[in-house]
């Protein structure tokens, strides 16, 4: 391993909190004021006042405001990123109510990327940088988690191959057998990877956007490292985690196939609580296999590894109940 002292942690789990800006909508049926006090914000505290003036002020790693654009948050999510290169596992989420901004922050547009592509080209930064010293290898893996169900999302046609289930490997980790390892060795790989794991996704679902709010979308990179020096050798583990919406779903929608659907959200999502929460109050026993999110997660979850979480939130007064939620959920874990 490489020295790390570049990454200045106060212990091994981080929460960011970003709020996405107004949208139109919002903005012209006026309702839409903001219950987000960014005046008597900061970098590390958001305030929130409700309808009858309470306010309740929140703590965080870092805030980011409305404005704040995507080089912002990256410069405050690098420095995770190079501890990969340094052999350490590193997980990345989002997480909050749809329409918040996850996948804005993870994915982004093609003209404002995200925490993904971002977080590709600065590996590929890195190992450059150490290229005579340090010999990398990157394999980029796409799956989604529906259902408690694994899906292989750099598999065009998904419904010919074999059930996906997680397994203990002899070194003691937790691994997904079957799951495609796509070798990358450039931004432009990565990108092509990123478009086929959308397109897979997308099929045999009436809206896209549909349920991926209702599925979790990790992409995984594994990181090989060779010390050219001392034949010293690493693996470490990436995951970036879009997770399903956090909403509450009213009780008249809930039926059938939906009712399924969000008892297993709420399950994994209440697990991955759980489970930071414990690591962060280091408690002996940690629930990973309360959910499939957190068993696949396990061995890049807890020991040194680091976590990161953003917290999206919206600032229209109508979303302030999810909001809460929210921010109470990402108190409980840090
Ligand atoms: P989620 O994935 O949480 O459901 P999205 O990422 O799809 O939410 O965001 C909802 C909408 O808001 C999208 O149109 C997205 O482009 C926009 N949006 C979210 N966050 C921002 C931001 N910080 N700046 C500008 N637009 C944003
Ligand atoms: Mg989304």
């Amino acid at each position: 391993r490489l020295s790390n002292e570049l990454i200045e942690m106060k212990g091994n789990i981080r929460v960011f909190c970003r709020c996405r800006p107004l949208i139109a909508g919002e903005i012209l049926n006026g309702s839409a004021a903001s219950v987000l006090n960014f005046e008597a914000s900061s970098d590390y505290e958001l305030q929130v006042v409700a309808s009858d003036s309470t306010k309740k002020q929140f703590k965080f790693d870092h805030v980011f405001k409305p404005e704040d654009n995507q080089e912002a948050v990256f410069a405050q999510t690098k420095p995770v990123i190079a501890s990969v290169l340094d052999g350490f596992n590193v997980c990345i989420f989002a997480y909050g109510q749809t329409g918040t901004g996850k996948t804005f922050t993870m994915e982004g547009t093609p003209e404002q990327r995200g925490v993904n592509y971002r977080t590709l080209e600065e590996l590929f930064r890195i190992a450059e940088e150490r290229h005579g010293v340090m010999k990398y290898e990157l394999c980029v893996s796409m799956l989604e988690v529906y259902n408690e169900k694994i899906r292989d999302l750099l598999v065009e046609n998904s419904s010919q191959t074999k059930k996906l289930e997680v397994k203990q490997s002899a070194e003691g980790t937790q691994e997904v057998p079957g799951l495609v390892e796509a070798p990358v060795y450039g931004t432009e790989d990565v990108w092509e990877l990123l478009k086929t794991g959308n397109r897979v996704r997308s099929v045999g679902s009436t809206s896209a956007n549909e349920l991926s709010s209702r599925s979790h979308c990790l992409l995984r990179v594994t990181v090989v490292g060779e010390n050219l020096v001392n034949g010293d050798r690493t693996r470490s583990r990436l995951w970036l985690v879009d997770l399903a919406g956090s909403e509450r779903v009213g009780k008249t929608e809930v039926e059938g196939e939906r009712l399924k659907e969000s008892q297993f959200i709420n399950k994994s999502l209440s697990a991955l609580g759980d489970v930071i929460s414990a690591l962060a109050s280091k408690s002996a026993h940690i629930p990973y296999r309360n959910s499939k999110l957190t068993h696949i997660l396990q061995s890049s979850l807890g020991g040194d590894c680091k976590t990161l979480m953003f917290v999206q939130v919206s600032p229209s007064e109508t979303d302030l109940g999810e909001t809460l939620c929210s921010l109470n959920f990402a108190s409980r874990v840090r």
